[in-house]
């Protein structure tokens, strides 16, 4: 079997067509007001520069406002709190994302319990994580939401399927977990203590990596006509490469996410979703 190739990029491209549209039939309706994404960056950390410059421009390209906040490395923490908190009361301001991670002496996890779940973009907060685990509505932590995305349009059905989530992080592990139970899928998730994991691997008709070890999968841990999605952004001397061997579960899977060109690009676009939805809800 020779797999086929979820195209991210393209669906990606879709979603942003999509959310530059509903941009602006929401400014139409809601007095021109163009919802606007506020990002917070600490420090000078080159990944995290180049990622945030990502999200401006997107924001940008489909018509929304970015609003950036960039700090010195060395800015105390109650100074980023007291920021956070003039972003929740800035009516102007529909989404917050604090780029993670922040300089050490800053608690992260304070400061992302600041954010106002309403402007919770990126699903950090324990609000936002606590309504997904219910089942309830609200905003959706981005990377998960475009698994999710990535799946519907390759056809894939979870209702009573057996999905397999390897990685339990607050980032993705769980609220993917969560999306996939809340979709009707009987799922398993995995972690570094789980018991022979390509036993369990080879359960699921969905398998997700989310482990960020490169090539963790291989052909032989995957079902036959499985869908695998690739997580995994693991930078090597041969480049970047996911948690999964693609060449070896091609000839395996059903479909499959290539790295790059997978789940990346559906990380963005799922967050220029998001802060649309935020702009909706607090105007509903
Ligand atoms: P993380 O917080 O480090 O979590 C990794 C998870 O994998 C943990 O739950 C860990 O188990 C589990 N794990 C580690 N080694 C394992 C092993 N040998 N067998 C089974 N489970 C193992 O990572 P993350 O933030 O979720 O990210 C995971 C990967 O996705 C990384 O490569 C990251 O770069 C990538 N990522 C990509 C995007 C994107 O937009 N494409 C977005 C976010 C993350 P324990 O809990 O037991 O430690």
């Amino acid at each position: 079997m020779s797999a086929t190739v979820i195209d991210g990029k393209a669906v990606a491209a879709e979603v942003r067509t999509r959310v530059a549209a509903e941009v602006r039939e929401f400014a139409d309706s809601n007095q021109d007001h163009v919802p606007g994404l506020a990002t917070v960056l600490v420090g000078d950390d080159p990944p995290s520069h180049v990622y945030v410059s990502n999200k401006r421009k997107g924001t940008e390209e489909v018509g929304m406002r970015s609003i950036h906040h960039g700090l010195e490395a060395s800015t105390p923490e109650q100074e980023l709190v007291e920021l956070v908190d003039a972003l929740n009361g800035d009516d102007d301001v529909d989404g917050i994302l604090v780029q993670l991670p922040l300089p050490g002496h800053i608690d992260q996890d304070k400061v992302i319990a600041g954010i106002e779940p309403a402007k919770d973009v990126d699903g950090l907060t324990a609000h936002v994580a606590g309504l997904l685990a219910q089942g309830r509505p609200g905003l959706v932590p981005c990377t998960p939401q475009g698994v999710m995305e990535l799946l519907a349009r390759s056809g894939v059905e979870p209702t009573g399927a057996e999905a397999v989530v390897v990685g339990r992080s607050i980032l993705v592990g769980r609220p993917l977990a969560s999306l996939l139970l809340n979709a009707n899928a009987t799922v398993t998730v995995c972690h570094s203590r789980t018991q022979d994991l390509p036993a369990v691997c080879r359960r699921g008709d969905i398998l997700v990596a989310a482990v960020g070890s490169p090539e963790l999968i291989g052909g032989d841990w995957v079902k036959p006509g499985a869908t695998v999605i690739d997580v995994g952004m693991n930078r090597t001397d041969e480049g970047l490469v996911g948690d999964v061997d693609f060449a070896a579960v091609s000839e395996v899977a059903r479909a499959i996410t290539p790295v790059p060109g997978g789940v990346g690009p559906m990380t963005i676009a799922m967050l220029l979703e998001n802060t649309l939805r935020a702009a909706r809800m607090r105007r509903a």
